[in-house]
């Protein structure tokens, strides 16, 4: 398992969570890859306090960055995997030109912001488009946003790896439980 660290600005989109400080914090109490979800604008300002403070893989927002190839390699260079995050109402083409640059791909399955959203159906093909695209690249898929007990099967069928769940886990009243509930559905 891993976890997933979303940050926000209140910038890039309203809400504001927590910065590389937090991540430390986490980081000091688990082995856990931490993957670190910067919803924020200039992300690559930030780059090397959050790599610092622990994170594992950084993930950024294609259309928060002015150089977005450039930003990859930056994070490859740093020692740490990369990733770019599109929103639900991008194609999958937009992530086509960085595919060779590209550890991670995290689809958003919601619009980044908010927890409790409910899931964008549309999304599933954009996951079907780059799980084929990929091809033999190593490359992880994720999707995050609103996956739940009704939406993971039909997530993983388009043959993403990695399910980013939120309010499905941790609203649940018994979260061992509701974690076995996810793996089976
Ligand atoms: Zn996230």
């Amino acid at each position: 398992t891993r976890l997933h660290l979303d940050v926000m600005d209140g910038h890039f989109v309203p809400n504001i969570t927590f910065g590389p400080f937090i991540v430390e914090a986490i980081r000091s109490v688990t082995d856990c890859h931490l993957e670190t979800h910067l919803m924020i604008t200039e992300p690559r300002r930030y780059f090397k306090e959050f790599i610092d403070a622990g994170s594992d893989t950084v993930i950024f927002h294609v259309e928060a960055s002015t150089d977005a190839k450039q930003d990859l390699q930056q994070l490859k260079d740093m020692g740490v995997k990369a990733g770019l995050s599109l929103n639900p109402d991008k194609s999958a083409e937009v992530l086509f030109p960085y595919l060779d640059e590209l550890d991670y791909i995290l689809i958003m399955s919601v619009f980044p912001g908010f927890g409790g959203q409910s899931f964008i159906e549309s999304t599933l093909e954009t996951m079907r488009r780059l799980t084929a695209e990929r091809g033999g690249r190593e490359i992880l898929i994720a999707v995050d946003g609103g996956v739940n007990l009704e939406t993971i099967r039909k997530v993983y069928e388009t043959g993403i790896d990695i399910t980013v769940v939120g309010s499905a886990l941790f609203k649940a009243k018994n979260i061992p439980m509701r974690i076995k509930d996810l793996l089976h559905a």
